[in-house]
């Protein structure tokens, strides 16, 4: 039993990276430890893709901190958006108030880049929040409904139309979600409709789909993609869009109601750090044990760091859960070394490959050392592992039974569109 006070460690933000530190820091008594999020719930960005084409419900990748942290007497959670750290006082505001702390540790991730394309950032739908999920299916539920009741067939096919700029897993996977969707759901919720007029465009300005992936996934993707009707524009950039007309830069355009934003990230905002300390797409630099350069008790971790001491990872890491759930464990395990007067160790990421869907039955996986297979087994593997890191074991047997109805009949029952915005009744 530890009679000694225990250190305030405020955690700002509770995704792969915060939530794991936190977990492991449970029931240690000598951290007083405040998960502060602007959600009340830990979600799973990885399956967004499957909620924003009501494959999915949001309630089965998501889960209230406050009842993770049930029993747990040494972990709190405090609702708020941070808004400026101040170093010199130990203290950081938020949204709902000041808060002080012993140690301070870093993990909002990044938001949607738009590149500064005013434009795209307005009328985008972009696909990092829960929140973007339900606003892209209402989205495109209300596009359908538009173009069922059209009777000009230019507007009908833009209305119908959607394009997905960015060819990385994200793009990829809603691409085959969307295209799976058009052909087994459109013609029997809409019987009237005798062909779909729309179509899905996947852009993007590199020569391969999938980039950070091995050639043998990047073809394999192109090929199910291509022959499940997705029209992919490589080599190709968005630069505008203007009139529900999607510019690229080579001069041509695609009408469309739709543009989904999958093309970038960019680290949150974190004032008040050492200017120093930010570096490339806003990423916080930080050194083998995540602590910010230039300060003596701040860390970063997850996607809004970057460490460039893992000598496999000279340029810094990816950003990826993975990168992100061992940064966060191995924190937990120093703040517990640096607490009992230990050596603490520096971050090398274990990297367990990487895998994509892209239809249903059809999956990508790379493994390290330049293992790949692909087809049914990487789905099932796919499904398998995604569902493992699923915050409670009611939502993973929930996700599982719903993946299962959905696979089998084609035709989930979740495509509603609720307005909490719509006040008519
Ligand atoms: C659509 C999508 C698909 C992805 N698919 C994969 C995949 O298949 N495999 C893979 O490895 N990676 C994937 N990633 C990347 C992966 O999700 C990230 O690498 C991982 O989530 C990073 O974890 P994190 O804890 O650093 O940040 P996040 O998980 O982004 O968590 C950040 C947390 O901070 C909170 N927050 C943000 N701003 C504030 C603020 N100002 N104040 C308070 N709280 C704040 C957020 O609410 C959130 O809870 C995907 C990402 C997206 C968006």
């Amino acid at each position: 039993m530890n009679n000694a006070v225990p250190q305030k460690v405020i955690i700002v933000g509770g995704g792969f990276a915060g939530l794991n530190l936190a977990k492991k820091l449970a029931n240690q008594d000598q951290y007083q430890v405040t998960l502060v999020d602007r959600n009340n719930y830990h979600f799973f960005p990885p399956l967004l893709y499957q909620v924003s084409t009501a494959f999915i419900e949001s309630s089965n990748i998501s889960y209230p901190f406050r009842r993770m942290f049930q029993g747990k007497s040494n972990l709190g959670f405090y609702m708020g958006g941070l808004l400026k750290i101040n170093p010199e006082s130990n203290t950081i505001e938020t949204e709902n108030g000041v808060l002080s702390y012993d140690h301070l540790v870093l993990a909002m991730g990044t938001e949607t880049n738009f590149f500064g394309m005013e434009n795209v950032s307005k009328k985008a739908m972009p696909m990092k929040t829960i929140d973007d999920a339900i606003n892209m299916r209402n989205h495109i539920l209300l596009k359908l409904e538009e173009a069922v009741r059209s009777s000009d067939p230019a507007e009908k096919e833009k209305l119908g139309n959607i394009v997905i700029a960015g060819g990385g897993p994200t793009g990829v996977e809603i691409a085959g979600m969307l295209a799976e969707m058009g052909r087994n759901i459109i013609t029997k919720d809409y019987p009237s409709v005798k062909r779909f007029s729309g179509r899905i465009f996947l852009v993007d300005a590199g020569a391969k789909l999938l980039g950070p992936m091995s050639s043998k996934s990047q073809e394999e993707a192109y090929e199910v993609l291509n022959k499940l009707g997705v029209n992919i524009y490589l080599n190709t950039l968005v630069k505008d869009y203007v009139d529900e007309q999607v510019i690229l830069a080579n001069g041509n355009h695609i009408n469309s109601s739709t543009l989904i934003w999958a093309s970038g990230v960019i680290a949150k905002e974190a004032p008040g750090l050492p200017a120093a300390a930010i570096t490339r797409g806003r990423r916080i630099l930080v050194d083998e044990f995540n602590k910010v350069q230039g300060t003596s008790n701040i860390y970063a971790i997850g996607d809004q760091c970057m460490q460039l001491t893992d000598e496999k990872f000279p340029n810094g890491h990816p950003q990826l859960a993975q990168v992100a759930i061992q940064q966060g464990k191995l924190l937990a395990k120093n703040l517990l070394m640096l607490s009992a007067g230990k050596p603490l160790e520096p971050f090398r990421y274990h990297d367990k490959g990487s895998m994509a869907i892209i239809a249903k039955f059809k999956a990508v996986v790379d493994l390290p050392k330049k293992g790949f297979f692909k087809g049914f087994f990487a789905w099932i593997v796919w499904l398998f592992i995604h569902i493992i890191p699923i915050a409670g074991f009611r939502n993973k047997g929930k996700l599982a039974f719903n993946w299962f109805w959905s696979f089998i009949t084609n035709d989930p029952t979740l495509r509603l569109i609720i307005r909490p915005d719509n006040k008519k009744s």
